[in-house]
Formats: C-alpha cells, sequence, structure tokens
C-alpha cells in the first residue's frame, strides 16, 4: 500500500518534471532552437530563472503566475501541461505497468504525442522530427504489447492510407504531409482496431468542440481546427484504455 503510494506520487511529479521540459520542446522545436541549451527565461523581460522558479506547478503557484522581475503573467498553459503530463504518466504506470518495457515505451510515446499536441494546438504543424520518431516507438510499443505483425503493418498502412485519401481528393488543402505520417504512428501505435477507435473518438471530439467554437463565435467557417491536436490526445487515451475501450466496443457491436 505505502509502497504503492510512492510509486503514484513519483510517476506524477515525474510526469510533471518532464511535461516541463516538454514545454520548452514544443515550444523551441518550430523555431528550430536548440532546447538543450540556453536557460530558461521570462519571455517578457528575458531574466534567466533560477532553480527556485522552474520547479513544475509549484514555482507557478508561488510566485501567482508572475515573473518575480519584471511581474507580467506567465501563460496557464505551462502548469497545465505539466499538471497533464503528470496525470497522464500516472495513468501509464497504473494501467502499462505489467511490463517495465511497455510502461518504458509508453511514456516516450506519451511524451511525444504531447509535443505533436502541443505544436499543432499553437501553430497548426505536424513536424517529422516529432512524428519519425514517435513512428519508431509506436512500432517497439505495439511488438512489446505482443500485438501480431500483421495487426501493426494494417494499422500503419490503413492510418496513412486513410489520410493520404483525403490528401489526395482535397490536393493537399484538408490534409499535410504531416497528417499522414501522424496516421502511420497512430496505425502503429494500436494496430488496426485501435486505431479505428483512435479516429472515432478524435472526429466525435473534434466535431464537438468545433461546434461549440462556431456556435460561440470563438471561430469563424474558415478558421481551421487543429486535428493532430485531437489525433494525439485520442492516440494517448487508446494507449492507456486501450483494452477495455476496445472490448466495450466490440461488445456494442456484436450484441
Ligand atoms: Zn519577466
Amino acid at each position: 500500500m505505502v509502497f504503492n503510494n510512492f510509486f503514484n506520487i513519483a510517476f506524477f511529479v515525474f510526469g510533471a518534471c518532464v511535461g516541463s521540459f516538454l514545454n520548452v520542446v514544443a515550444l523551441r522545436l518550430p523555431q528550430k532552437k536548440s532546447f538543450t541549451s540556453g536557460r530558461s527565461h521570462c519571455p517578457h523581460c528575458h531574466k534567466t530563472l533560477n532553480w527556485y522558479e522552474l520547479i513544475p506547478v509549484l514555482s507557478f503557484i508561488i510566485q501567482g503566475g508572475k515573473c518575480r522581475t519584471c511581474k507580467k503573467q506567465f501563460s496557464w498553459q505551462y502548469p497545465a501541461v505539466e499538471i497533464a503530463t503528470g496525470i497522464i504518466f500516472f495513468l501509464c504506470w497504473r494501467n502499462l505497468s505489467d511490463s517495465a518495457v511497455v510502461l518504458t515505451l509508453s511514456l516516450v510515446l506519451a511524451a511525444l504525442l504531447i509535443i505533436i499536441f502541443l505544436i499543432d494546438l499553437r501553430k497548426f504543424l505536424i513536424l517529422d522530427a516529432v512524428t519519425l520518431p514517435a513512428g519508431a516507438v509506436a512500432l517497439l510499443f505495439s511488438i512489446a504489447m505482443g500485438r501480431s505483425w500483421l495487426e501493426i503493418l494494417t494499422g500503419g498502412l490503413v492510418g496513412a492510407g486513410f489520410f493520404l485519401i483525403q490528401f489526395v481528393l482535397s490536393r493537399g488543402k484538408w490534409i499535410g504531409g504531416g497528417d499522414i505520417r501522424l496516421g502511420a504512428v497512430m496505425g502503429l501505435a494500436l494496430g488496426w482496431q485501435g486505431l479505428l477507435i483512435a479516429l472515432f473518438i478524435a472526429y466525435i471530439c473534434g466535431s464537438i468542440i468545433g461546434i461549440f467554437l462556431l456556435a460561440t463565435k470563438k471561430m469563424t467557417r474558415k478558421d481551421q481546427l487543429p486535428f493532430g491536436t485531437f489525433l494525439s490526445a485520442a492516440t494517448a487515451v487508446m494507449m492507456i484504455y486501450g483494452a477495455s475501450i476496445t472490448q466495450w466496443f466490440t461488445q456494442q457491436l456484436f450484441l
């Protein structure tokens, strides 16, 4: 019990620290800046932040979300990403810890999906620098999960093909090359069954949020939704809860 509680907290804290790093990666990667060199600094006054200003979540709360030097507000998105990453790491630990290899790969894949989520949300970009390594990790994750080669490869092909068809039909207007590669990542990570359910979840959530944003006039018909954001979130959900969600779906279809 005590042992279990320790790990629950440890995985959340570890996730929050990784989330803090993912914030930096998602910010600097589209600008082609290095994210391993150069200390974090205030986006307003550019003062380099001290170690105690960089503690995930806690620094934000203690400083009231403000820079200690210039008193300007930091975005709420930073602690939100740290908390979300903490929760996702905790859920991976709770659901995928039967094998240390599966758990490790799920954490790496989750981190890459969070980067895809953030960059598409802010910049409408799905970068090869993230999807290509994600594809390799997705393949290893599926192998470690014991999926058959047929299931994995069919998943990758159906995922890429689904977006490739839309790419060709729209002559590249609805869909970019990044979506095709993200589709392949989803299929490789989840197998073809999991892929179909993840696409279903992403489209349902995308439609609901799209209609909500149109209705509240936060978005016009000309705006696009960052679809990679929905796809990566649905992939993470299926990576963690795939077994029970797939079971639920097959019961609905066959009973
Ligand atoms: Zn400042």
